[in-house]
């Protein structure tokens, strides 16, 4: 093959990019990944999934050793905060890991050509690289894995400074006293998290009148009551309207969303964390005639195709939830059909995971759809408190809830709150797989003393026979 022109072009090299572009290779394609930034693995690695959860564990550590372990017989004195110490080993971490990703790429031959990818016509992309030097490549498929990046509200300007995002909120210099986190979602409550870990006052501002919007309801009211108990404080049904930055801080106007007095919030720093927005700035998605959706997501059909042949898009760029296991599994699928095959990715059986303390994890239907879908369904339930294991650990907080097939028994949701829930919810995701029903779930022998005999005590439960409640 002619230098310059490949099979694939990938741009993007974030969790589905880089990922789209291995399997490709795996499958004997000529394969090209373009990164604009100087490192590869996106925002999951950068700045997302992986410093996040690198905070998460060391700011957990933290309130372990200062309020957890007293009560397992060990004594420990004189813990305290290194946050500079803490801040290394997440950027340790996060050099580690994307480096390893330049590894990847060469060891399976994939081209990473550092530069801005823009689509030019058909088969062409245009790589423009820091110096501003431009270099065209042809490419037989183009995929679009161009991510997200974090979106504000009007009248909040993020600075990175006192109103940041969660780049920002990862990066922090001092322990603020009070942060104002607006959004109750994901980003809003993991790294609300860390910082109330790390002795700062957080407040949630949230616009609905619940946190976690798609959750189901009874998770969210009891990981709501939880938070709380960590001395996390919500303001609900609330918007805030502005900020104005003080000589000692920050200060945000707010209204309840359906009327009424404005009042002051006084803040040290502020978190936007209201969702996130397709990245296709100057990608040149019109001028190739490429279909966006009204919120500027790329438009593409059940198999990730674009309205140009040949042209796909995958992971945060287009519709669906903003997870990094939805990007590698879209990646892997569109490199499989360019190759020939026949690929799927079952969009009811990706999981999400709120990686704080409890962890929260769901797969499959909530209890809310499944009444607006008018399926009949039966629940069954088990709290964390009636493990052993779970007692062991001083970790009972929390329930498994499996939602089945009134009729078949199919397992068509699972909601975990408690320790290890995002860990847990890998057997529930396994079961949707293979279309198991909840008696699959029961009659499979699980370890004792384990987490997981919670998940079999639900599904147990779903048939009115839970032994150990
Ligand atoms: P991205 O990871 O955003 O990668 C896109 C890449 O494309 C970037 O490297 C960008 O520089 C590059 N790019 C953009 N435009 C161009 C261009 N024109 N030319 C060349 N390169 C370009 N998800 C989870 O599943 N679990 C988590 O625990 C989790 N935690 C998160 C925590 C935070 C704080 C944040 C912000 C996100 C988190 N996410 C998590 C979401 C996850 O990071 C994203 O869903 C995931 O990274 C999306 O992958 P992607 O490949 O679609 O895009
Ligand atoms: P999100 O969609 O999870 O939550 C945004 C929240 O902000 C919602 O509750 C929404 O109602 C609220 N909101 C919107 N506008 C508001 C306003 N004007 N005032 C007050 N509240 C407002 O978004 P996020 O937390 O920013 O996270 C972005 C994406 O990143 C998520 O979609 C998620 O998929 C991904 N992410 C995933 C993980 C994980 O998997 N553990 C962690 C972090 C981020």
């Amino acid at each position: 093959m002619a230098e310059d022109v490949y099979d694939v072009v990938v741009i993007g090299a974030g969790p589905g990019g880089y990922v789209c572009a291995i399997r490709a290779a795996q499958l004997g394609l000529d394969v090209a990944c373009v990164e604009k930034s100087e490192t590869l693995g996106g925002t999951c690695l950068n700045v997302g999934c992986i410093p996040s959860k690198a905070l998460l564990h060391a700011s957990e550590e933290l309130a372990h050793a200062k309020k957890g372990l007293a009560k397992h017989g060990v004594k420990v004195e004189g813990v305290s905060l290194d946050l500079d110490a803490m801040m290394a080993h997440k950027d340790g971490i996060v050099g580690q890991l994307t480096k390893g990703i330049g590894m990847l790429l060469d060891k399976n031959d994939v081209e990473h050509l550092q530069g801005t990818g823009r689509i030019a016509g058909t088969g062409q992309v245009v790589v423009t690289d820091a110096s501003g030097t431009k270099k065209t490549i042809t490419a037989k498929n183009i995929v679009i894995a161009t991510g997200s990046s974090p979106a504000s509200i009007p009248g909040i300007e993020i600075d990175e400074d006192r109103i940041v995002s969660s780049t920002g909120a990862l990066a922090l210099k001092a322990v603020p006293e009070h942060l104002v986190v607006i959004g109750g979602g994901y980003i809003g409550l993991e790294l609300g998290s860390v910082w109330g870990r790390l002795g700062a006052k957080v407040t949630v501002v949230e616009f609905l009148d619940r946190i976690t919007p798609g959750m189901d309801g009874e998770v969210a009211l009891q990981f709501q009551k939880l938070l709380k108990r960590q001395k996390m404080k919500f303001k609900l049904s609330t918007k805030v309207t502005g900020a104005e930055i003080t000589n000692a801080g920050l200060n945000l106007t707010t209204e309840p969303v359906d009327g009424g007095d404005a009042a002051t919030l006084e803040a040290d720093v502020v978190l936007v964390a209201v969702g996130r927005r397709p990245h296709t700035d100057g990608l040149g998605l019109s001028e190739a005639g490429i279909n966006t959706t009204d919120h500027g997501f790329v438009s593409v059909d059940e198999h990730l195709e674009t309205n140009i042949k040949g042209v796909y898009a995958i992971g945060d760029v287009v519709p669906g939830p903003m997870l990094a296991h939805k990007a590698e599994e879209e990646g892997v699928a569109v490199a499989e059909r360019i190759a020939g095959g026949e690929p799927h990715v079952n969009y009811n059986t990706i999981p999400g995971v709120v990686y704080t303390a409890p962890e929260v994890a769901a797969v499959g239907k909530t209890e809310e759809q499944l009444q607006e879908e008018g399926i009949e369904y039966k629940v069954g339930k088990f709290p964390f408190m009636a493990n052993g294991r779970a007692k062991a650990m001083s970790s009972v907080d929390g329930f498994v809830k499996i939602l089945a097939c009134a009729k078949t028994d199919k397992v068509l949701g699972v909601h975990i709150i408690g320790q290890d829930a995002g860990t847990l919810i890998a057997e529930a995701v396994l079961a949707m797989e293979f279309g198991g029903s909840a008696e699959d779930i029961a009659r499979t022998c699980h370890a004792h003393p384990t987490l997981n005999e919670v998940v079999k005590e639900a599904a147990l439960a779903v048939a009115g026979r839970a032994i150990h409640m």
